[in-house]
């Protein structure tokens, strides 16, 4: 009878402040900074965010009285017509080649902290002579606000209702597309994507009794897909994520990797990091840049603490320019060292399960930290369980025009046979497909089992030949190998059918 009183009590709290933090909470943990010298739209707003037409018209002027570093221009529309802004800050009277940094938010609309965030940013890039020499080194590419329609109604999804973040495999909003065509022309080293969770949540409930929520001003999340390369992942863990957590604790803010809950049949399991090339953090690390994706503590605060949220995305733009500034030479050389490696793809793998895992949360009617014994799934450290050899060329049977598109909006090059040929090649037998329990809007994924066999096959003209040794090699193996999580079979660009062949070979040398 207490539980049922509690979970009443509970329910009623989170409904009474919309699932807000209670006010001695925000006082205790997340006072507003002090000083923060705003001069971006928001500073003069009692109320909302800086809206589309607000950031605009700030951008637009700013511009002209800055014109020698920055560029402001238009990536593309969004499926409502509105332009994508990007924002070019580069110091042109320097020769060197740079790194080129590439920051964008707003992927989902109802996360306003990451544009007020980078548009401080950018404000104070353009006031401060000691973050201008940042310029020296670095090229910033800064889309503030990506999901303009999401945005203005503040709303996660783009007008389709399609999520921005899981769209980075099949590419079908105009949004998506448009960072992909930029990324593939500017080539960026660096691409973080700032977004905001919520800390109180209604599955919370159903981990404790008491009213709890997620402490951390920022997660983060990087990617846990074993395909990305080591050197890749080295780098982020030991540069730019030990910079960052470092700023953080002595800016007051405090940091942790990533969780969030995930319903399942045998009730909330906590997962830890994430592997899925439909999202961003993993979509460019498989690119061989250096990604990852922030949380910070914003959906459902309102404006209570945004003078904290936006000290805080401005001090991880800091944290991430400083470390490629400083540690240029090195970065290079992973990225390298990153292009060299052979490793055999991984087509299947598993996120390490463990049970009683401790989880830090904030009971907010104590007021104070408690730590949860939990089921988690961690992406982070995941086994692989079935991998294959990196073939030296795929080849693609030329029906297949959806799946070449896709790979041309993802920057992979693609040749074409001009006469029949002879191969020897792999192919795969399709064994068995099933539906996925969980649909998207357009699609339901499929997971299938194959039989790889060596045939000797004669191919028509017009095949499409993907070789190994370029860039995007690790992005284009985990496409094109059938079983993977989120590629072109699973997420039907490539149909599979029982008992057939797949348009899909793979050619050893
Ligand atoms: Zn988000």
């Amino acid at each position: 009878m207490k539980k049922y009183l509690i979970l009443l009590l509970t329910s009623l709290i989170l409904n009474a402040s919309f699932a807000q933090d209670l006010k001695r909470v925000q006082k205790k943990y997340y006072p507003n900074p002090t000083v923060l010298d705003l001069q971006t739209p928001i500073a003069s707003k009692k109320t909302g965010y800086t809206s589309y037409k607000e950031m605009k018209k700030y951008l637009n002027e700013l511009q002209q009285s800055n014109d020698s570093i920055m560029k402001l221009s238009v990536i593309g529309k969004t499926q409502k017509g509105k332009d994508i802004l990007l924002v070019k800050l580069s110091d042109s009277t320097t020769s060197q080649s740079k790194m080129r940094v590439m920051y964008f938010a707003r992927i989902h609309g109802d996360e306003p902290g990451g544009t007020e965030g980078l548009l401080y940013f950018i404000d104070k890039m353009t006031k401060d002579n000691s973050l201008k020499e940042l310029l020296n080194k670095i090229d910033f590419y800064i889309l503030p606000m990506v999901n303009v329609d999401g945005g203005e109604k503040l709303t996660r999804q783009t007008a389709n209702g399609i999520d921005l973040n899981r769209d980075q495999v099949r590419l079908e909003t105009p949004e998506a597309t448009a960072i992909r065509k930029l990324v593939n022309e500017t080539d960026p080293h660096v691409c973080i994507d700032f977004h905001e969770y919520q800390p109180l949540k209604s599955a919370y409930s159903l981990l404790s009794d008491e009213v709890i929520s997620v402490p951390w001003d920022v997660m983060f999340l990087t990617s846990g897909n074993p395909n990305v390369s080591s050197h890749i992942r080295k780098s982020i863990e030991s540069l730019f994520l030990e910079n960052a957590k470092t700023k953080m604790e002595v800016n007051d803010f405090t940091s942790h990797t990533y969780y969030t809950p995930k319903k399942t049949n045998k009730g909330i399991v906590m997962n830890i990091g994430g592997a899925s090339p439909r999202s961003t953090s993993n979509t460019f690390s498989l690119n061989n840049a250096f990604s990852i994706l922030t949380e910070s503590r914003g959906i459902g605060l309102g404006r209570k603490s945004i003078g904290r949220r936006i000290e805080n995305v401005y001090l991880l733009a800091e944290s991430f320019a400083n470390t490629v500034y400083q540690q240029d030479t090195a970065l290079l050389a992973a990225l390298d060292s990153a292009m060299m490696q052979k490793d055999p793809v991984a087509v299947e793998f598993v996120s390490k399960k463990t049970a009683q895992y401790p989880l830090p949360f904030i009971n907010q009617i104590k007021n104070k930290m408690d730590t949860l014994d939990l089921d988690v799934s961690n992406a982070i450290e995941s086994t692989v369980t079935l991998s294959r050899e990196l073939p030296v060329k795929y080849l693609i049977l030329p029906d297949q025009k959806y799946a070449i598109e896709t790979l041309n909006k993802m920057g992979v090059l693609v040749d074409t046979l001009s006469r029949e040929e002879v191969f020897e090649v792999q192919s795969f037998e399709v064994r068995d497909v099933e539906k996925e329990n969980t649909s998207f809007k357009t699609f339901t994924p499929v997971k299938v089992k194959t039989k790889v066999r060596t045939e000797t096959k004669r191919f028509p003209a017009g095949t499409f030949v993907i070789k190994t040794d370029q860039k995007r090699k690790r992005l284009l193996a985990v496409m094109l190998e059938p079983e993977s999580s989120n590629g072109f079979v699973n997420y039907r660009i490539i149909e599979a059918t029982q008992g057939k062949e797949l348009p899909v070979f793979r050619l050893m040398d």
